[in-house]
């Protein structure tokens, strides 16, 4: 199915070189589409230019933070001018996902644009000092006494038939596991998935909390801060346990994303440090699942540490003790991002 859509691709891609006339902000759009698949037409785009599309370039830095929601009821404001407002909010996104701070669309910034991701917006934006992981508005935790335990649980709906159940829990066994061996946190699977406080499945579409799903690539999934403990993938990825057995290009390293999202249910937000789990890109067939010591310390200013954690086991080219590292191009402070249990 996905080598047809790869043969389809082209043809998308054309299609979509016409202006969009899009009728409301809310669109899901066909399925096994690879979103923002042509955002390559506004690479080098010229500030003060108008290029037909540059609508969906600004609406996907509205979804992901870093420009103000426009008045859903009256979407042909939002025009397709490369204006300053745009220009900025590249130069906070080249900032924030520690790219090159250019203020154009070069290619390594589309690059990254079109890469799948998180669903989850990017802080807030906002001057101030760098900073590498964030929390959400409010630094809202699981507030329980340490050593807390949290449930985790199956939705008996969303599931995906090519991945037996057995693999898919062991892959969130291991990813709950290493956010536990940080923090004095347990992770306890139960079947109750009603009173589970993490519940986690696999959805497509629209599925019910004003977030959905776009298809292949684009969103790859998205989880809810504390207390809410909803963790959601999109079914319409080719989910794979073990990239030896699924060959497909578009293929997406489930325990990756799994370690991510259960990042942003204990309270991170996304963080511009690169090697972390908690940054909010994942190319296909990548496979990221070691925690960083940014995700480290980001996690355990929210909880403390693991009593059995040695900062040792972490991979890093910097000393638990020493100063933070620095990149040179975080200049600016990211604020916490919003709340995202809506
Ligand atoms: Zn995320
Ligand atoms: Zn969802």
């Amino acid at each position: 199915m996905h080598h047809l859509l790869l043969l389809l691709l082209p043809l998308l891609t054309s299609a979509s070189r016409f202006p969009l006339h899009e009728p409301t902000v809310v669109m899901t759009p066909p399925d096994n589409n690879h979103t923002w698949a042509d955002f390559d037409r506004f690479l080098h785009a010229q500030r003060g230019a108008e290029v037909p599309g540059m609508s969906e370039l600004k609406k996907y830095f509205v979804r992901f933070g870093y420009l103000p929601t426009f008045n859903a009821t009256n979407d042909d404001t939002i025009d397709d001018i490369y204006d300053a407002r745009l220009a900025y909010a590249v130069s906070i996104y080249q900032t924030k996902l520690g790219l090159p701070v250019t203020g154009t669309l070069d290619s390594v910034t589309i690059s990254s644009i079109k890469s799948p991701r998180c669903g989850l917006p990017d802080s807030a934006v906002g001057p101030g000092p760098a900073r590498r992981f964030a929390f959400f508005d409010g630094q809202p935790r699981w507030a329980r006494p340490a050593p807390a335990t949290l449930t985790y649980a199956f939705s008996p709906d969303g599931v995906v038939r090519y991945l037996s159940m057995n693999d898919v829990r062991a892959v969130f066994r291991r990813a709950f596991d290493r956010w536990a061996a940080a923090i004095p946190v347990r992770f306890i699977e139960t079947r109750d998935y009603v009173s589970a406080d993490v519940k986690i499945g696999f959805f497509s579409g629209d599925h019910g909390d004003g977030k959905p799903f776009d298809g292949v690539l684009g969103v790859l999934a998205h989880a809810f801060s504390p207390d809410s403990g909803r963790l959601h993938l999109d079914m319409a990825e080719t989910w794979a346990v073990d990239f030896g057995n699924e060959k497909s290009l578009v293929a997406v390293d489930l325990e990756s994303v799994a370690t991510h999202e259960i990042g942003h249910v204990l309270g991170l937000a996304h963080s511009s440090v690169k090697e972390a789990i908690m940054y909010p890109s994942l190319s296909p067939r990548a496979k990221k699942v070691d925690l960083r010591l940014d995700d480290v310390e980001g996690v355990q200013a929210l909880y403390g540490s693991n009593p059995n954690f040695r900062f040792s086991s972490i991979e890093s080219d910097t000393s638990p003790s020493g100063p933070s590292p620095s990149s040179g191009i975080l200049d600016r402070r990211m604020g916490t991002g919003e709340v995202h249990d809506s």
